[in-house]
């Protein structure tokens, strides 16, 4: 028999599992305190367990971690992680620390489906998606690896917010990704607050809906422009999910989000997104539609996008048009640069099962334009099919 890895269940899932083996509830709750509060690896770790079921434990289940590929550590302290999931692929995890928090950023899929021009993870296709375990084994070593390494006192976190920002889309991997959601959550897991986790979505809204119903925690949507024919060409799934859907998606979303806010998140990419008219676009796209704060993030160039970021000067423009509609902005401060570990440079390793690279190669270069009348729309010539 196939040893159960237990970093694949939430609390429930423990539970019911130790029922199988005849175990009382509450022996559930110890063992998943041992896992995540303790970071145990090792059943014969767990002093407050009868031998008896330390036994049973090790005959039936592990804990298994990821494989680590390679560690990079940025002057900034950002620290990035290369785990091998097997098959071929990899996938990232960044941790960056900040005065007052520590987060993580965690990756959902081995690659991405949703082909967003500007990102690197999506130009690498999509493999698979992670299990639940695979996503939890990311906080589970970071938080332990880190309290170690830091040499934190007992009681003390080394991470503090979890962000759903690594590679892949979170909610086109959502059977696995609600319960990793709940062990961050749980009082005997990592005991975060729904506000200190954020899912990031190109905005599924359906499954925007669902997260609503199951396990609202923050979230930010990725617009990046401020109409529909631009965002059909930056975020393809724009073309199934258009952005007045979206935004009635994140109002009803809203009813149940422990923030009072959606964060959109927007790249500025160079003569694409952000003119200061595309920033008045997006304010009379929000105004009084929808209770939002941006994060703008220049654009983290990779050489196959054939794109540019914004220079500073614009995007400090763009972000003045916003706040003086009365709309909170923040520009986003890369990390990690120096090691490749800012959003949307996460590449891992994977294999292309889905031939996304050749769909992004053959389509139309984005045609940029800078005359006021025409100032960051898009020609779009027709696309070639992959
Ligand atoms: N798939 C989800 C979460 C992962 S991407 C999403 O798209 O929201 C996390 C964030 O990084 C998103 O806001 C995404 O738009 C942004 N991003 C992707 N590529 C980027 C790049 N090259 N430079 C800057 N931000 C990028
Ligand atoms: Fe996927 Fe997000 Fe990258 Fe788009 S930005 S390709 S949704 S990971």
């Amino acid at each position: 028999m196939n040893a159960v890895n237990l970093l694949e269940f939430d609390l429930d899932g423990l539970t019911a599992f130790c029922e199988q083996l005849g175990e009382k509830r509450f022996r559930a709750t110890q063992l998943f305190r041992w896992i995540h509060q303790k970071g145990a690896a090792d059943f014969s770790q767990m002093s407050d367990l009868a031998k008896s079921l330390r036994d049973k434990l090790a005959a039936v289940a592990h804990i298994k971690p990821l494989a680590i590929a390679s560690e990079q550590a940025s002057t900034d302290g950002t620290i990035k992680w290369l785990f091998d999931v097997g098959g071929g692929d990899a996938v990232e995890t960044v941790f960056i620390p900040e005065d007052d928090r520590g987060t993580l950023c965690v990756s959902s899929q081995a690659g991405c489906a949703v082909g967003c021009r500007f990102c690197s993870t999506g130009h690498q296709g999509f493999s698979r998606n992670l299990t639940t375990g695979e996503i939890v084994a990311q906080l589970w070593f970071a938080e332990h690896h880190l309290r170690r390494r830091l040499n934190l006192a007992e009681g003390e976190r080394a991470i503090t917010n979890v962000v759903m920002m690594g590679m892949g889309e979170p909610l086109q991997n959502y059977a696995a990704l609600v319960p990793a959601l709940k062990v961050m959550l749980d009082d005997h897991g990592y005991g975060l607050s729904r506000r200190r986790v954020t899912v990031s979505t190109s905005g599924m809204t359906r499954m925007i809906d669902r997260l609503r119903e199951d396990c609202p925690v923050a979230l930010a949507v990725s617009l990046h422009a401020p109409n529909d024919a631009l965002r059909d060409d930056l975020v393809p799934l724009n073309r199934k999910h258009p952005i007045a859907d979206l935004l009635q998606t994140c109002n009803r979303y809203l009813e149940a989000a422990p923030r009072d806010f959606i964060t959109f998140e927007y790249c500025m990419l160079d003569g694409v997104n952000d003119s200061p008219e595309q920033a008045k676009e997006l304010v009379e796209l929000v105004r009084g539609n929808i209770s939002c704060k941006f994060n703008l993030i220049p654009f983290n160039p990779f050489p196959a996008s054939g794109l540019k970021r914004s220079p500073r000067e614009r995007v400090t423009a763009f972000a003045h048009v916003l706040q003086d509609a009365g709309i909170v902005t923040t520009v986003r401060k890369t990390r990690g640069d120096d090691i490749d570990a800012a959003c949307g440079q996460l590449a891992g390793e994977v294999q292309d099962r889905t031939r996304v690279k050749q769909r992004i190669s053959t389509r139309a270069p984005i045609q940029i334009h800078r005359s006021a009348a025409h100032a960051g729309s898009v020609q779009k010539k027709q696309e070639t099919k992959a």
